[in-house]
């Protein structure tokens, strides 16, 4: 299957957002063995965009637009393709409905340009917006138009949180239907963290040699706190080629996978929590509050996070947590005695079962010969006691934050599994 994206916007062209429809949908294709031949990102004016979507038209199977289906006057896509493809427009009464309901239950007052948003092309499948007012429209576009084949151009809208959901529920089965996939295509994506990518592929590639060397395709994507090992097969042995991967690989480094595809670890933690029926608290100084950012970014959080401090100041240790005076001037407060004290602090002012603490230099400013820019201590104190790991950070403030709180996360993780795992 030939597919093309176009994704329209002017900002995305002046460097104001950055376009992550392009990575998110070359993403979910690619997971469903569509690969993507050719990307597009063109400004909201007319000609762009009819020029775009007729040569994406003139030599692709399905050509998936983003962007301009709203109410404003640089939204523009359906008008044009409608003019294009020769398609009267007309006004889908049950979409009025929709859209007013939408309005309805947030309590907000029905904007203007609503019924621009109503407005179908002639043949057009609609795709219901489930999370905004515009909805997406599917339509074949007939052999001999721009080609000797028919094609689909698929149109989406524009924010991220309407166009995921509704590629997910609308698009794919479409997809599915109109273009299904002769050889089968297997995909597992395991997520890990706490080693490099290299000492990942050191431990993993020879064992599975026999099965690359049978086709089986083993990718590595290394980010900031965690690397993805990906395995894709296709053919009637691709599924046992994944799963055999899959389990050559656990036995090898499972310690280290934290979940698999989509998992986040801090879905994970808040789930190994909840099945246990434990309870974190967090006390924070240079994550500034990030990890119970990302605790609370988790539906369920309530039932296992009870308090996230973020303690900044030597005062505020002191105060709120109970570290004593005299561990911060002996030991300073990013040091190990502090960390423990933090997270001993933290489980006893809130009765959590279990505290994490983290404490560091996040830098660019404030290291020493002795504790260099990106030093942090981690601290957890758990009902068997209180554990401190010292880890070196050397990051931008932002990677800083993020590393630690995915190591403060695992150490939390890791003393959930259960024992001998
Ligand atoms: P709306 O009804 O909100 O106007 P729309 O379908 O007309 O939706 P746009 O106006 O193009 O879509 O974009 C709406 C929002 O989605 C903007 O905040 C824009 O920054 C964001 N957005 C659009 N395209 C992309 C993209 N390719 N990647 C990331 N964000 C995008
Ligand atoms: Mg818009």
């Amino acid at each position: 299957v030939k597919i093309e994206i176009l994704n329209t916007g002017s900002e995305l062209l002046l460097g104001r957002v950055l376009n992550t429809h392009q990575q998110w949908l070359c993403r979910q294709l690619a997971d469903l063995g569509y690969v993507v031949g050719r990307q597009v990102a063109v400004p909201d004016t007319a000609l762009d965009i009819v020029t775009t979507v007729k040569e994406a038209l003139n030599r692709s199977d399905l050509v998936i637009a983003t962007g301009g289906l709203g109410p404003t006057s640089d939204d523009r896509t359906r008008d044009l393709v409608a003019e294009m493809l020769g398609r009267k427009l007309s006004l889908d009464p049950s979409i009025v409905e929709k859209i007013c309901g939408y309005f309805e239950k947030r309590r907000r007052p029905l904007p203007p340009g609503t019924e621009i948003q109503a407005m179908v092309p002639e043949g057009a499948v609609v795709l219901a917006n489930d999370f905004g007012t515009a909805p997406g429209l599917a339509i074949q576009v007939e052999a001999g138009r721009f080609r000797a084949a028919a094609s689909w151009l698929i149109m989406l809208p524009g924010p991220p949180r309407e166009l995921r959901p509704m590629f997910t529920s609308r698009v794919i089965p479409l997809l599915r239907q109109e273009f299904p996939l002769n050889d089968e295509f297997v995909c597992r994506t395991l997520k890990t963290t706490g080693i490099g990518e290299s000492w990942a592929e050191e431990k993993i590639a020879g064992p599975l040699r026999h099965l690359t060397d049978a086709g089986l395709e083993l990718g590595y994507c290394a980010r900031p706190g965690e690397v993805d090992v990906r395995f894709v097969a296709t053919g009637p042995a691709g599924r046992h080629q994944v799963e055999e991967a899959e389990g050559v690989v656990r036995g090898l480094i499972g310690s280290h996978i934290y979940g698999t595809d989509d998992d986040q670890l801090e879905q994970v933690v808040v789930q190994l929590l909840s099945k246990q029926r434990k309870t974190v608290a967090f006390a924070e100084s240079c994550t500034g509050g990030f990890i119970a950012n990302r605790l609370t970014n988790v539906s369920g959080a309530s039932e296992v996070f009870l308090a996230g401090l973020v303690t900044y100041s030597n005062e505020a240790k002191e105060k709120f947590l109970g570290v004593q005076a005299s561990t911060l001037t002996t030991h300073g407060a990013v040091s190990e005695p502090t960390a423990r004290e933090m997270a001993q602090g933290a489980r006893e002012h809130t009765g959590a079962d279990f505290a994490l603490s983290v404490t560091g230099i996040a830098g660019p400013t404030g290291g020493t010969a002795e504790k260099p820019v990106g030093t942090v201590f981690i601290g957890l104190a758990t009902p068997e006691g209180t554990r401190v790991k010292k880890m070196s950070n050397a990051f931008d403030r932002e990677t800083f934050k993020y590393v630690t709180s995915q190591q403060a996360l695992e150490m939390l993780r890791q003393a959930l599994l259960p024992p001998g795992t």
